[in-house]
């Protein structure tokens, strides 16, 4: 689509969804995560075990060759330039590659390893000589499986006989196929189809099972049954693994009633907070009045990178225009994009070549961008209800208080929203300052 791109007199298209506000799409954003990942990310929490049977002694590896895998495996993981395992691998690894095999339920947020990790159990427990499914994993959509098979295919580049396939809609294999591939990755509805309907994998002859990316599995309609279906027709000594980047309560319900006796494995979540952020608002008329506001204080202070808020894609449409017709390197983000063309927008402003991204509710969560200096509201986020949204106004300005930098935050607000930033400076019991747009020596 070409919404984006601006007519050649500087004008944007609007369409009918434009009023509407993006919501998050939780497998979208998942995606968008792994297709922008650089490194692991980093806890300063301690990971949280709890074993099947306490008695039994607790290991933990700080190298990958503690771990006795196949010459071949070990090559391909420092081939991915792994030096060392990730937090949550140095406890994972040992349960996941001990014998006889241990279920698994863990828990961290995306970024820290547990891919790799599970990637890694899959191909260690791989019996080369034979040719039938012998691992399965279930994700929740055709692109979050491929890129799980990306990362077993460059982890597995040394491992010439192991080969992987894909259960997805639109992957058709002819009835009867002997299928001879050891893993199989695919989403619920497919692999259902393919083990009972089609008969193309025989569940009890499945060694290592996978539920990734448990969250949003049970997000999507029909696919905890699903999940739950194939589950129960695996062997009993199958080793199961479950993977989730959160651990609401419905996640944990799943979780239990899918992985028998298992061992749980919990990294928190690096905390946000507000700590560091010094947070200011405009007082504004309008929508005009913000812009300008936006822009004495881009030009009263020296900026590195910002990122601008809307509410609305035709709000972000519109400051766009005009930022570029006063000559700002900007670029828009919003739900309408695919995820592979949201990935390359925020890779570029990574790369810093441009200094502000404007965007929509679509990329206020789970997207760090560590040289952004500025975050700009330049609409207040708010629920269905009109009231504050406390969560996302911490999502898109807060920073973790070990990791993160200092940041300053502007909020642009229109007199009858005061209120609501009032509501927001109790709820986290943190200053928002007034400042005169006309006057920026205010900001220290
Ligand atoms: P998750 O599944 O928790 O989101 P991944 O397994 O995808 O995490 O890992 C996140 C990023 O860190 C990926 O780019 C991956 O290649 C990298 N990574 C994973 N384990 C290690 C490790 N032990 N050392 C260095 N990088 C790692």
């Amino acid at each position: 689509k070409s919404t984006t791109v601006p007519n050649i007199d500087g004008s944007i298209n609007n369409t009918e969804e434009d009023d509407e506000e993006d919501v998050v799409d939780l497998a979208a954003n998942s995606l968008l995560n792994k297709l922008i990942r650089q490194s692991l990310v980093e806890s300063s929490h301690r990971v949280e075990v709890l074993q099947k049977d306490p008695s039994s002694p607790l290991y933990s590896v700080k190298t990958f060759e503690e771990l006795r895998l196949k010459e071949e495996l070990l090559k391909g993981i420092y081939a991915m330039g792994f030096n060392r395992p990730s937090k949550i691998q140095e406890m994972a690894l040992p349960m996941m590659l001990a014998h006889p095999p241990q279920n698994l339920i863990a828990q961290s947020q995306s970024g820290t390893g547990k891919t790799a990790a599970f990637v890694l159990a899959m191909l260690s427990r791989v019996n080369t000589l034979e040719l039938f499914p012998q691992c399965l994993c279930l994700a929740p959509t055709y692109e979050l499986a491929l890129q799980t098979g990306r990362v077993v295919e460059q982890m597995g580049k040394f491992c010439v006989d192991v080969q992987v396939m894909y259960a997805i809609r639109g992957n058709h294999i002819p009835r009867g196929t002997d299928v001879t591939k050891q893993i199989i990755i695919g989403t619920p509805g497919t692999v259902l189809d393919w083990c009972f309907k089609r008969k193309l994998i025989d569940l009890t002859k499945i060694r290592v099972f996978v539920l990734d990316e448990a969250d949003v599995m049970i997000d999507t309609q029909g696919f905890s049954d699903q999940s739950i279906r194939i589950q129960r027709a695996l062997p009993s000594e199958c080793q199961m693994l479950l993977f989730s980047a959160t651990f609401e309560e419905s996640v944990w319900q799943f979780a239990e009633r899918i992985i028998p006796d298992p061992n749980v494995i919990k990294l928190r979540k690096e905390e946000l907070t507000l700590h560091n952020i010094r947070q200011y608002y405009v007082l504004c008329e309008n929508r005009k009045d913000k812009y300008q506001a936006l822009c004495n204080i881009y030009g009263g202070i020296t900026i590195g990178q910002a990122i601008i808020f809307c509410q609305t894609r035709r709000n972000a449409k519109w400051l766009t225009v005009e930022m570029m017709q006063d000559g700002h390197q900007v670029s828009l983000l919003s739900g309408e994009l695919t995820v592979d063309q949201r990935a390359s927008i925020i890779q570029r402003f990574r790369d810093g070549k441009e200094k502000v991204l404007i965007t929509t509710n679509v990329c206020a969560r789970g997207i760090d961008v560590k040289q952004v200096t500025i975050v700009v509201n330049f609409d207040l986020p708010v629920n269905q209800a009109e009231e504050p949204d406390y969560e996302t106004y911490l999502h898109r300005i807060g920073r973790t208080g070990r990791f993160g930098k200092k940041g300053l935050a502007f909020n642009m607000i229109e007199v009858d929203k005061l209120p609501l930033l009032m509501k927001i400076q109790d709820h986290f019991n943190s200053s928002i300052k007034q400042l005169n747009p006309e006057d920026m020596d205010e900001i220290e």
